[in-house]
């Protein structure tokens, strides 16, 4: 097995695209070499190491000594120098680096080859007695740590101690002899730490070093890192052993950092850091300030500071020429470390730069616009899971408010309503027209119906994967969880926050994209795509072929809709008109009627409201096809709840309250959601749905006589499970389509389909097929009903389930591909083989999903529908998906 790859010299055994042999530094140093950049010789030794290592009981490969000497012997001769002699040495650093980045969480030793003699030798070579004695102090610390495990803080106390007995300051006030001093000292430091004498045998320190690299993969922050970010833990670190060139050879020398544009707002424009006279270290330990590479106007109070443009010019011309050839030859922007060595630049490694949101998106356009990119590539850049934080509404930053407790943010978006701290009033007060805040220790399922009716919640306790930071998403609430300052009063009436108390009804705002709480009602903005955003997604729009759908259930939706630039509507969702508190109880009047004779009345008075509410949305919608559902929710969640509902009802159907109680005790479901819902209703109660199209066909054809232009109508009808439901549905639609149309004499363009939604439905789709124009994949309840789980109570096994990986992904998030995914495929294709003509398209919660996203291209969907918000989202991850 080849264990080492060489590189120098404008040559490479390895090459970018080797990460998972060579880790990110060690491909990119191979590339960089290869390409004929500055980069001293080395060589890498393979991740395959580390693996053998930590499975030998931290011995290496029986053949890797013979590889390192030979590997080592070219270094030598590449260098002119050789390894321990103190006539004429070589000081090599050993690296960590594995395939995914962790950013200083593995172990490094520089200066690596020094003892007693050789800095000597070094002294005399380079002719600078502090600058060897300044290595050699650097190396005994570095390797006491990283290799002895002792505690960095003894070379630090006792290297504090001799500045300050030498009056220096900074590291570079040091002398040569305290330099030497700090050597001497920190070998007794290692000498009493681990009973032996610092190894003097520069082979002995090699073996020791890449031993300690090794070991530092398994570290204990390296650890955690992995485990928070995803990272495998048997992929391994490689470790690159290079020759070392010098930043801290006098003033000639730099050490620094350089960003080829601005990570944090996306300018192109150089941006990073250096320091004269150090080592790498140095800047990354924040002893030191460093300098920035332009003046800028944050640098702009160090005085006497001067940017690396005025204090090397020549140097800063050669880095941004290198920057430049390097963004190039990658078409990506690169973080990059660099050594000036007495006036000759070295690049010591470079990788993709980390990045915000909103400087990748600047990056991604401006870089296809200089041509560096493709538009292609522009787009596949961009992770649409990252694009969260710029599409909900925000605290407005004008507004200077500042917060009074902080939580996790849980779900993003921010809203503004009076605190309520118990579910029940959080719906009475919902339904009197107020904007509702649920404040909670914590939630449960019991607190489902109050969560659904406020337009934010607070938890005290519980983090990013509790009940309500899950719920809280699935709704599309803002959330904030573990507000741990927030104190609730035990009579549920108050919180307290320090010594600010806020009471049932005081207004409060809440930012789930920060996690801040804020007194009084703070103004918030809703989210403007930025210019670089609505271009990025205008080349998406190029390149996607699935059309990309809005949900809407109110009027601020439909014009979200426009302006997210959605293709259509996928799923108008009615019953938020019903359920508005001017007519719930009209609704409720209907839901406890006993036969169609006493529903009439309460039909007659909802016809017209339907019909204002559709004749707003299509007006809003014209040009585009609009989905829109039959009644679907289970009537149970009109029912009068508290005392005052009932006193109400009992007043407006003129029945005793104990009649009003029997009535809703015939109504009330034991599993609603599997009960009398859907197209049930449709079936039980045709006039309900007489009523509904007609309102539609009325608005739609007002709409067409106002401006000579009308929506596209899709009726969709909601859960069924077989054709003979269906058809008859569809007679009654068509009928009071047929019937509209002559009263009006407007035609209106429909299409009757359904939602496929229960697993019945799906696997007889061929049959549906014959008479449905359309299907459209309800997969919230296709989730539930191919998991049998309810994602309402699903939290209390669930976050187990993943922490153990029982599963991976939530299934209510992102679609279940081999269950539920199979079954959408079995549909699409029984539906397509019988209907050429077929709608086809999904609009559960998943249609916002990127992973969702690819998975319904793949399989030849028409159309993914997801929330407003989303849309950005959906439309750059469709278009990923046909890249
Ligand atoms: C669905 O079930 O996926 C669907 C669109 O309907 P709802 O989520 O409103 O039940
Ligand atoms: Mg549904």
């Amino acid at each position: 097995e080849k264990w080492i790859y060489t590189f120098g010299e404008g040559a490479a055994e390895g090459s970018a695209g080797m990460e998972d042999l060579l880790g990110t530094k060690g491909a990119n140093l191979a590339e960089m070499s290869a390409i004929g950049l500055p980069v001293p010789p080395g060589f890498t030794i393979a991740t395959g190491v580390c693996g053998y290592y930590h499975g030998h009981d931290g011995s290496f490969p029986p053949d890797l000594e013979e590889a390192v000497a030979t590997a080592l012997a070219k270094l030598e001769a590449d260098r002119g120098a050789r390894f321990g002699d103190p006539a004429n040495p070589l000081l090599v650093s050993v690296r960590s680096g594995g395939a995914a980045s962790m950013p200083g969480m593995m172990d490094t030793v520089l200066n690596l080859g020094l003892n007693d003699d050789v800095v000597q030798g070094l002294a005399r070579k380079t002719g600078d007695q502090r600058f060897a004695c300044d290595c050699y102090r650097r190396f005994i610390h570095m390797y006491g740590e990283v290799v002895l495990d002792i505690d960095g803080f003894l070379f630090e106390e006792a290297g504090d101690e001799i500045k300050e007995d030498h009056g220096a300051v900074f590291d570079r006030d040091l002398s040569a002899e305290a330099c030497a001093e700090m050597a001497k000292r920190f070998r007794e430091i290692v000498k009493a730490e681990t009973g032996e004498p610092f190894p003097d045998d520069p082979q002995a320190q090699l073996w020791g070093a890449i031993g300690g690299v090794i070991r530092s993969w398994n570290n204990q922050r390296a650890v955690i890192y992995r485990s928070l970010h995803n990272i495998p833990d048997d992929i391994g670190t490689a470790v690159t052993v290079q020759a070392m060139v010098f930043g801290n050879r006098g003033a000639g020398s730099i050490t620094g950092v350089a960003f080829t544009r601005n990570p944090s707002t996306g300018e192109k424009a150089p941006y990073g850091e250096y320091l004269p006279n150090a080592q790498g270290e140095d800047v990354v330990a924040g002893l030191h300030t460093p300098l920035p590479l332009v003046e800028s106007a944050a640098h702009g109070e160090i005085g006497e500071a001067t940017a690396l443009e005025a204090h090397a010019p020549e140097v800063f011309d050669k880095l941004i020429g290198l920057c430049d050839r390097l963004e190039r030859h990658y078409g990506d922007v690169q973080d990059i470390e660099f050594t000036v060595e007495e006036g000759r630049l070295f690049l010591l490694q470079t990788r993709p730069a980390k990045r915000t949101v909103e400087a990748g998106l600047k990056f991604a356009v401006d870089m296809h616009r200089e041509g560096l990119i493709s538009r292609e590539q522009a787009v596949v850049r961009v992770n649409p899971d990252d694009l969260d934080s710029l599409l909900y509404p925000s605290v407005d930053p004008a507004a200077n408010a500042h917060p009074v407790a902080r939580g996790l943010p849980a779900s993003p978006g921010a809203a503004s309503g009076v605190a309520v701290f118990d579910p029940d009033d959080a719906i009475r007060r919902s339904r009197e027209g107020e904007d509702v805040i649920l404040i909670r220790k914590e939630t449960s399922p019991n607190d489902i119906h109050g969560m659904h009716a406020a337009v934010g919640i607070v938890t005290a306790r519980g983090g990013l994967t509790s009940h309500a930071a899950v719920v809280a998403r699935g709704m599309g609430r803002p959330c904030i969880c573990g507000a741990s300052s927030v104190r609730i009063a035990p009579e549920l009436d108050s919180f307290t926050v320090g010594d600010v108390t806020v009471k049932d009804g005081d207004e409060i705002t809440l930012d789930g994209t920060g996690g801040g709480i804020f007194l009084g009602r703070v103004p918030t903005v809703e989210p403007e795509l930025s210019e670089d955003l609505k271009t990025l997604v205008s080349w998406a729009d190029e390149i996607r072929h699935l059309a990309v759908r809005a949900n809407v259930e109110t009027m601020d939706d439909a014009s979200a809709a426009r302006r997210f630039g959605a293709d259509g509507i996928g799923l108008v969702a009615t019953e938020h008109t019903f359920f508005a508190p001017a007519r719930i109880m009209t609704v409720r009047e209907l839901t406890l009627a006993r036969n169609e004779r006493e529903r009439r009345p309460s039909l007659d008075r909802l016809l017209p409201l339907q019909r204002a509410d559709f004749t707003r949305l299509f007006r809003e919608l014209r040009g585009f096809p609009v989905a829109v559902r039959l009644l679907d929710p289970p009537l149970d969640e009109v029912l009068p709840e508290t005392d005052a509902e009932y006193e109400e009802t009992s007043e407006a159907l003129g029945l005793p309250v104990e009649a009003v109680r029997k009535r809703v005790a015939a109504v009330r479901q034991i599993v609603p959601v599997l009960g009398h819902r859907g197209c049930r209703l449709a079936i039980s109660y045709p006039e309900i749905t007489e009523m509904q199209v007609r309102a539609m066909f009325e608005a739609a054809s007002a709409v067409m006589q106002e401006f000579g232009e009308t929506v596209t109508l899709e009726i969709t009808v909601p859960l069924v499970v077989g054709k003979r439901e269906f058809d008859f549905v569809r007679v009654i639609v068509d009928r009071v389509a047929a019937e509209v149309e002559q009263e009006t004499g407007c035609t209106i363009a429909y299409r009757v389909g359904t939602l496929i939604e229960l697993p019945r439905a799906a696997l007889r789709a061929g049959e549906i097929a014959k008479t449905a124009d359309f299907f459209s994949f309800g997969t919230d309840d296709l989730t539930r009903t191919v998991f049998g789980m309810s994602r309402d109570d699903a939290d209390a096994f669930l976050t187990t389930y993943m922490n153990n990986s029982v599963v991976d992904l939530d299934p209510f998030v992102t679609l279940d591909i081999e269950g539920v995914g199979e079954l959408v495929r079995i549909a699409t294709e029984r539906g397509r083989s019988e209907n050429k003509e077929l709608l086809i398209g999904i609009c559960g919660e998943h249609g916002g999903d990127a992973k969702t996203v690819r998975f319904c291209h793949s399989i030849g969907l028409d159309y993914v529908s997801c929330a407003p918000n989303r849309l950005p989202v959906a439309r750059i991850a469709a278009a990923q998906a046909s890249i």
